[in-house]
């Protein structure tokens, strides 16, 4: 390689790297310190065991916040999910700044996580993805359901994001602070957020949590689709509020059992 095509390369990565990266000339956050070595496993689990059930393409990502400090949250470096690592998680601060980026590349949306941790003192873990089942819901004016015990949580409310009110036309991506911002504010002190003609954001406070409510949430949407098609448009039975309460009310439902489950078998099937 000539000493014109190094510099035209170095140049490129340059570019590259300051349209992800933290900012040129601001100070790195401060690390709150080695997270929970668990933590960082069971977030690894989340990424394979969403990748692996459809819920996560090559572009949504998992986060959970740091045990040590919550003003910190924990996301890999911009990778396909079902390929995470230990080694690929970074730490962030809540104005979505990597205290360390190792020189990776980082996702364009993870505004969306500081800005929600940010007003939701109550999540711990955030997933956004861009499942295809609940893609129609964002778009028709037929509001998500719950269908069955599992997907309980939808009774708490499921906004919809409308992310040309914040912005007008846009590549509908969450790609700055002001978008997570107004993310944030759609999804209030809701479980998820639909984002019309993009996918969903689900948040929950833990990653098991997370978990289940990401998978039963495109799952219910395949079924309430399902339902409407059998019924021609006519009525469906829904869970009533009250029956959903009950079950919300039992924290976790054991779900234990279903995480370990979808843990072994993610875990199992490879990866990088
Ligand atoms: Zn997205």
């Amino acid at each position: 390689m000539n000493a014109e095509s190094a510099k035209r390369r170095a140049g490129r990565k340059v570019a590259a790297r300051d349209f992800t990266a933290t900012p040129r000339g601001k100070a790195r956050p401060r690390s709150a310190g080695p997270a929970d070595r668990q933590l960082i496993a069971d977030l690894v689990a989340a990424n394979r065991v969403l990748a692996r059930e459809g819920v996560l393409d090559g572009w949504g990502h998992v986060s959970v916040r740091h045990d040590q400090d919550s003003s910190r949250y924990l996301l890999s470096r911009s990778l396909a999910p079902e390929f995470v690592r230990p080694g690929d998680i970074l730490e962030f601060d809540l104005d979505n700044n990597a205290v360390d980026d190792r020189g990776h590349g980082l996702y364009t949306e993870r505004f969306l996580h500081g800005e929600i941790y940010k007003v939701r003192p109550d999540v711990v873990a955030i997933c956004h993805c861009h499942a295809p089942p609940v893609i129609p819901f964002g778009v028709i004016d037929v509001p998500l359901k719950p269908m069955y015990h599992r997907a309980a949580f939808i009774a708490l409310g499921v906004p919809i994001f409308e992310i040309r009110d914040a912005a007008g036309m846009t590549d509908l991506l969450i790609r700055n602070p002001a978008l997570g911002a107004a993310l944030a504010k759609s999804i209030s002190d809701k479980p998820a957020v639909l984002m019309r003609g993009h996918g969903a954001t689900v948040v929950a406070p833990s990653l098991p949590r997370l978990v289940g409510r990401s998978i039963f949430l495109a799952l219910n949407a395949t079924l309430q689709a399902q339902a409407m098609i059998m019924t021609g448009g006519g009525a469906i039975n829904y869970l009533d509020p009250e029956e959903a309460r009950l079950i919300e009310a039992r924290e976790g439902y054991g779900l234990g059992r279903a995480w370990e489950a979808w843990k072994r078998k993610a875990l199992k099937s490879g990866g990088r």
